[in-house]
């Protein structure tokens, strides 16, 4: 029996799928199973009497080494996984367990290791591990992993009292890009950008991409906030050299957020709230910067939050109410026209301008309902005062760039709604500002399209304030050009102002426009205007927004007296 189990135990040795070494008490290999030579490549006559470190790969260092043989002398036995190198040269991973036969004393005679081959699990785990911690477009971490490296990165520095950079930079113009150029032109923006992001910092410092055409940066190991501040430039700078994407070339900017540990905050959670607002400070102060977080920016996104939240309910508790600016006819004097802007009555602060809240409005997404209800609010405004005041009676709203992406609002439906209310479509005309020719994607182009289709009219606002490229002037068919009130403010007789809206109106006019001037105040601005041909002014000088039975009453005044003119002198109304 005891020839028969002898007979079975080699059976086994021989044909086990799992490696097998009996080694001394050192490691030194005394014999080996075929599986051993199956994994690893080496024979019995290569092994025979060499140390099983023999094996080693180096993924492993010393101290693990150290903590084997210290169990294994403790406790005769060990388990557990490493990597090991194959004679050809390759590393593959094993799961080994060693256990020790002792001598009747007590002390080691022999060991044997048992182990088999998990490579492929093992790449399988880390690959799996490599998709769940990096960015596999950038190759950078992703957000998980830039969120246990900023814990970890915190701790240490609070325990070592170092301080820490957390920066947040957001590529400006990329959507654009993208749009223009399509999704392969931008992974490969997005890859050039992630590697001159990884050429400003040192090794230890890490860039990570949140996601879009976010990075964040965590920069430890600095003295002076100064270097900090520098750094931020100099992203911003490397960012700024050409693209070359196929034969083009393209340019992209960006804005940085930066904020400090211990100065700005204590914890992950407040540093990358503040990390954020600084960006977001950045943004809104023109893109193409950097900016250090302060304390009033926190307050100011408090204020926002509050805002944005409050705006939520306004609408269905009434709070809001239009105010009617006269816009006069330069030339008869008559008020045939008035632009509609929204007010704000907020039970507990008051009045809070459109200037302040639309914004906030346009980011919490609830300027489509806010806008839709204008829309409505007017256009029954204007059928009364069609009846009342001038049968041509026209009102203008305001419409958000945001607005024209919401398919809800595609512009033969405003169209069709004015039908419906039994008013011509050149009741209602839309003040749209030169931000959103800028960024025309082809669903605005075809929206401005449609209404100007329907007969819906279109005034530019803002003249001259943003990029005033004049291309857009006869690319979209625009009705009206509102010069904006900065031009008209200092308006004097010698002014260069009067001079650049001069040549504004003589444009206008030759490419088939109306133009408004906003803003006038005083009766030199008008009487200059007049006689520069301008078309129609709206400002304090005739009214200030008014609520609507205010307005009516005055143009019903204002029109009658402008009759009464037209008839004695004719044209003029001087
Ligand atoms: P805007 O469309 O350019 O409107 C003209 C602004 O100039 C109004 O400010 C008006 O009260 C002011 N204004 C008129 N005449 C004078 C003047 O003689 N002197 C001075 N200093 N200011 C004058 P308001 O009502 O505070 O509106 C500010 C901006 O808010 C508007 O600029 C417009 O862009 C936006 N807004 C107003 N209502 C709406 C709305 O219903 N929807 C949207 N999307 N935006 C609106
Ligand atoms: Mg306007
Ligand atoms: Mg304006």
């Amino acid at each position: 029996r005891a020839e028969e189990e002898l007979r079975r135990a080699a059976l086994v040795y021989q044909t086990s799928s799992e490696g097998m070494a009996v080694m001394n008490a050192q490691g030194d290999i005394i014999t080996i199973n075929p599986a051993f030579t199956r994994i690893t490549g080496y024979t019995l006559d290569e092994v025979k009497g060499h140390n099983i470190s023999l094996l080693n790969s180096g993924r492993q260092g010393p101290e693990f080494y150290d903590g084997l043989w210290h169990t294994l002398d403790q406790k005769g036995r060990w388990q557990g996984e490493l990597w090991n190198r194959r004679k050809d040269g390759s590393l593959y991973a094993e799961a080994l367990s060693i256990n020790t036969i002792f001598n009747t004393d007590g002390t080691p005679h022999q060991r044997v290791a048992l182990f088999s081959d998990i490579t492929q699990r093992k790449t399988h785990e880390e690959l799996i591990w490599n998709q769940a911690n990096y960015d596999s477009l950038t190759g950078l971490p992703n957000r998980r992993m830039f969120r246990e490296h900023l814990d970890q990165s915190l701790a240490t520095a609070r325990d070592t009292e170092q301080r820490l950079a957390l920066l947040f930079l957001d590529l400006d113009r990329f959507k654009e890009i993208n749009d223009t150029h399509g999704h392969d032109a931008g992974d490969l923006l997005l890859q050039t950008a992630a590697q001159r992001l990884r050429s400003c910092v040192r090794e230890s410092d890490m860039v990570a991409r949140l996601g879009g055409d976010e990075f964040t940066l965590v920069i430890t190991h600095w003295h002076d906030e100064h270097r900090v501040e520098e750094l931020a430039q100099n992203l911003i700078k490397r960012l700024a050299e050409p693209f070359h994407i196929g034969k083009e070339t393209e340019y992209l900017s960006a804005s940085v957020g930066i904020t400090l540990f211990p100065q700005d905050g204590g914890d992950t959670e407040t540093l990358l709230k503040h990390a954020d607002q600084a960006m977001y400070a950045a943004k809104r102060l023109g893109r193409n910067r950097w900016e250090r977080f302060t304390p009033a920016m926190q307050e100011a996104a408090l204020m926002r939050s509050r805002i944005a939240r409050d705006l939520r309910t306004a609408l269905a508790d009434g709070q809001f109410w239009l105010a009617y600016q006269p816009i006069v006819n330069l030339r008869t004097g008559h008020i045939h026209k008035a632009e509609a802007l929204i007010r704000w009555q907020h039970p507990i602060h008051g009045h809070i301008s459109p200037a302040t809240f639309i914004p906030i409005a346009e980011e919490a997404g609830t300027i489509q309902d806010i806008g839709r209800w204008v829309f409505e609010t007017a256009a029954h405004q204007v059928k009364a005062w069609q009846t009342s005041l001038h049968p041509d009676f026209q009102i203008s709203v305001n419409k958000s760039p945001l607005q024209f992406r919401d398919t809800a609002q595609r512009g033969e439906l405003w169209a069709q709604r004015l039908e419906r209310m039994d008013l011509s479509t050149h009741s209602i005309v839309l003040e749209i500002t030169e931000g959103l020719l800028m960024d025309a994607s082809d669903a605005t182009r075809e929206h401005l399209h449609q209404l100007h289709a329907a007969g819906v009219q279109v005034a530019l606002d803002d003249f001259g304030t943003g990029y005033s490229a004049l291309s857009y002037l006869h690319e979209f068919e625009l009705d009206y050009l509102k010069i904006d009130q900065s031009f008209v403010r200092h308006l004097h007789g010698a002014s260069k102002d009067l001079a650049l809206c001069k040549a504004t109106i003589v444009m206008a006019h030759e490419l088939g426009m109306k133009v408004v001037a906003e803003g006038i105040e005083t009766e030199e601005q008008r009487q200059l205007l007049r006689h520069a041909g301008c078309d129609y002014g709206q400002g304090y000088l005739f009214a200030r927004p008014l609520p609507a039975a205010e307005f009516q009453a005055l143009a019903l005044a204002h029109n009658r007296l402008a009759d009464l003119r037209h008839h004695r002198l004719g044209v003029s109304t001087d």
